[in-house]
Parts: structure tokens; sequence; C-alpha cells
């Protein structure tokens, strides 16, 4: 029979449980991806084309090939379904709103739809909390069950990929570079590269904001370039961690829906309108240093080191006093590795309304600057108005008797 595998932010062919599959199953095997026109991904355009394209030669490397169609999702996947007479359509699960509207709508079709795992190490419907919930609320339990739950095997890539011939492959558009390449080959070099040289030194090294050293593999992640279940073999128990955070926002996105909208744990909390705020806080013009570096790297690579993302996030809604939805939605549409789980759930830990056990927490990012910028090399990489000052003063150009031309006074008292 012919089965379709129906690709959407599962972009590789190592560890890729619906394709390997379909190709022990069926005698032809229709890898698809439809571009919806209706869910723009904005910058994170190439990076997804690049992410194809990749795909496509790794499967017709296989004897396979990548179709690629435009229009609505389900209603592409059923037409490919009827001009081919397939059976089956397979896909991987995922947790977002959209993702489960469109598998319902597939649920209501005649045709057999299979869900398969592999977004996440661990599923997010598979651990419950002994103490009653449908999901865990606080990471540390969660930690714990996550790292002794039963995992998967890992699935090889399929050596053939039984496509048939005479079928349109559909175009990929030609696309700008922005960022990061995408794809699983440069996501697989990035990973072997950075596990030889920087993986030993993670716990040390991460929070260095210049040292720079964290895999930022994230983009990958959010694309399936890279199989989370592959990476948290790896042995380093701290790295293993951060994967596991990423699980734990999952689940708690596939339990609370609206994550990236409501307040998961609502508080009284009077948010100020005030866009001129908030625009400064955007262009990385609010007068603080660290913050604006933080901003800066983000328009400049559409990343952000995670520690800058707390520091810029925390001065938002903490000294700023500007809705966490306001931020989140900036992060959201620059971010390569943007997506609503990880976002919003952290966003709203940052705000005090999501999942952290000290919801008051506060960073200064003065405090936060001397820590983890100790030399002020992070701020004088995104900030050029103040590469020049010399050692502390970076961080507080306030203290000079004359301001630096360019950059401005700071928006909030420090
Ligand atoms: P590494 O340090 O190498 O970590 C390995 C992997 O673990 C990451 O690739 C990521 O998948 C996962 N991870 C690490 N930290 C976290 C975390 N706190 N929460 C969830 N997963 C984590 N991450 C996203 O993937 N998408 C987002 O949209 C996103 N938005 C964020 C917004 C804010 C306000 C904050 C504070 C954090 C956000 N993060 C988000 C989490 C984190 O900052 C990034 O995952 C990390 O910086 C990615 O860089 P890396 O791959 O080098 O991370």
């Amino acid at each position: 029979d012919t089965v379709i595998v129906l690709f959407t932010r599962d972009l590789r062919v190592h560890d890729h449980p619906a394709l390997a599959a379909a190709c022990a199953r069926a005698r032809q095997v229709l890898p698809l991806f439809v571009l919806d026109p209706a869910v723009p991904a904005g910058r994170r355009g190439p990076f997804l084309l690049d992410c194809l394209e990749d795909l496509r030669a790794s499967l017709r490397a296989r004897g396979g090939d990548l179709l690629v169609r435009r229009g609505d999702v389900v209603e592409e996947t059923m037409r490919l379904a009827s001009e081919t007479s397939a059976t089956a359509v397979y896909a991987s699960a995922d947790v977002s709103s959209l993702a489960r509207r469109r598998q319902e709508r597939f649920g209501a079709e005649r045709i057999e739809f299979r869900r398969f795992p592999g977004l996440t190490v661990i599923p997010p419907d598979l651990l419950r909390p002994a103490g009653g919930g449908d999901h865990y609320r606080v990471f540390t339990p969660y930690w714990r069950a996550w790292s002794f739950a039963p995992r998967r095997q890992m699935e090889e890539p399929p050596p053939v990929v039984p496509t048939p011939r005479g079928l349109d492959p559909g175009v990929i558009p030609p696309h700008e570079p922005y960022g990061t390449r995408g794809g699983e080959s440069a996501a697989r070099e990035r990973m072997s590269g950075w596990m030889r040289l920087c993986l030993d030194g993670y716990a040390e090294g991460h929070d260095d904001l210049a040292g720079d050293r964290t895999s930022r593999l994230s983009p990958y992640l959010r694309f399936g370039c890279l199989s989370p279940l592959e990476l948290a073999g790896c042995g380093n128990d701290d790295y293993v961690r951060q994967l596991c955070w990423r699980d734990f926002h999952y689940q708690v996105a596939f339990a609370f829906p609206a994550l990236n909208r409501r307040d998961y744990r609502p508080r009284e909390i009077t948010w100020r309108e005030d866009e001129d705020a908030a625009q400064a806080w955007r262009e990385g013009m609010t007068g603080v240093p660290i913050v604006d570096a933080g901003m800066r790297q983000l328009l400049a690579e559409g990343w952000m080191h995670n520690r800058a993302r707390m520091i810029t996030a925390s001065y938002l809604v903490r000294q700023l006093r500007v809705d966490w939805r306001v931020g989140a939605a900036h992060f959201f549409e620059l971010l390569l590795d943007g997506d609503v789980a990880n976002n919003s759930g952290n966003w709203q830990w940052i705000a005090g309304t999501g999942n952290d056990t000290r919801p008051n927490r506060s960073f200064n990012p003065l405090r936060q600057a001397r820590r983890f910028d100790p030399d002020g090399e992070y701020v004088r990489r995104y900030v050029p108005e103040l590469a020049g000052l010399p050692g502390g003063l970076v961080h507080e150009p306030w203290r000079l008797p004359t301001p630096v031309r360019g950059y401005p006074t700071p928006l909030t008292r420090q």
C-alpha cells in the first residue's frame, strides 16, 4: 500500500519514528511538506526552507523525494492521497493548538491517520504526578520522574525510501539567508562539533555571556532537524536537564493550550501601557547596557543567549512593568527557535505567572551583568557605542561625567 508521511516540525531522517514505520510497512512512501500561507513562517521562513532543501536531498539520496505543496495542510494531504490512492497518513504528534486542530480534522477524514512520537524526549502526556493532576506544575519532581521514565528505541534512518516516480515534486522557493543555516546536515555538523569541544565544560560555561558556549542547537530542535532523544543520550546531566526543561514546557502547553495568551497562574499585576518604553526595549535602547546587548543580539542573529533572555525579559516585566505578552510576541517574531511552549512558558516563569516556585524573583541587571559578563565583552560586542569604555564602566555609563554620544540615559533608575 501507499503511506503519506506528513512532515511538519520534524525535518530529519535520523530517528524519525513516522518515516521509519512507513518505510517498514508500505510499498510506496510519500514524504510530504505543505507550505501553508495561513501560517506564515515570518523570520523563520528562510531557515525552514533550508531545512526542506536539506531533507529533500537526504530523501533523494535514499531513492525517495520530498513532495512540497502549498495550501491548507489537511486539504493538500487529502488531495495527494486521492491522486495516489494512499491509504494512510503518518505524522509526528505535536502539542500546539494549531497542530491539535489539524489532527482532529484528519480524524474526521476517510483515511487512517497515525501519530508518532519524536518531538520531545518523553511524550508530553506520558507522566502524571503521583499526587494527582494531569501534568507536572513544578520542575524538580518532573525532572526526577522524567529521568527514570522508559525511553523508546531510537530509529535508524531508513536506507531506502520508496517514493514512486512521476509525481510533481513541487518547488521550494528561493530565499535569502537569515541567521544560521537550517537543515539536518548543518544541525548534525554543529552537534558533533559542539559535543566534542564544549559538552564537558557545559556546567561551568553555559552562563558566561561572552563565552557563548551553549550548543546553539535550539533552532534545529525547533524544526526537528535533530532528535531530542538522540541529544538526551549524550551523558552530560547538566545539558540533559536543559532538554528536560524543554519537555517540561511541552507537557504544560499540552495541558494548558492557552499558555501564550492567559496567565497560567493568575496573579494581581497591574501592567503599564507604555509603548515608548516597549519600543526602546525592542530596539535595544533602554540605556541599560546588558539589556540592550541582549536585545541587539536578538535583532542581529535571531537568537539570544539564555542568560540574556532572562535578564531582558525580567527587565521588561519587573522594571518597565510591561505585560509579558508584549515581550513574548517580540521574541516569538524574531527568534529562530521561537516556539509557543518554550517561549510562553519561559516568559510566564519570568513574569511570576508560570511555574516558578519563587514567583517574586527579580533579576537585577547590574548585578547580573557583573556576574555573567564580568569583563563587559558581551556588551562591547553588541553595543558598539559603548565599545570604547574601560572595564566595568561599560555596564554603568550613567556614572560618566558626560553622556556617551548616541546612547540613551537609562529609562529606569539603576
Ligand atoms: P543550550 O544551553 O545548549 O540548551 C540545550 C537545549 O535545551 C536548548 O537547545 C533548548 O532546546 C533546551 N533548553 C535550554 N534552556 C531551556 C529553557 N529554559 N526552556 C526550555 N528549553 C530549554 N527556548 C526555545 O527553544 N524557544 C523559545 O521560544 C524560547 N523562548 C525563551 C524566552 C525566554 C524569556 C527565556 C528566558 C528563555 C527562552 N527559551 C526558549 C529557552 C532558552 O533560552 C533557549 O532554549 C536557549 O537559550 C537555546 O540556546 P542553546 O540551544 O544554546 O541552549
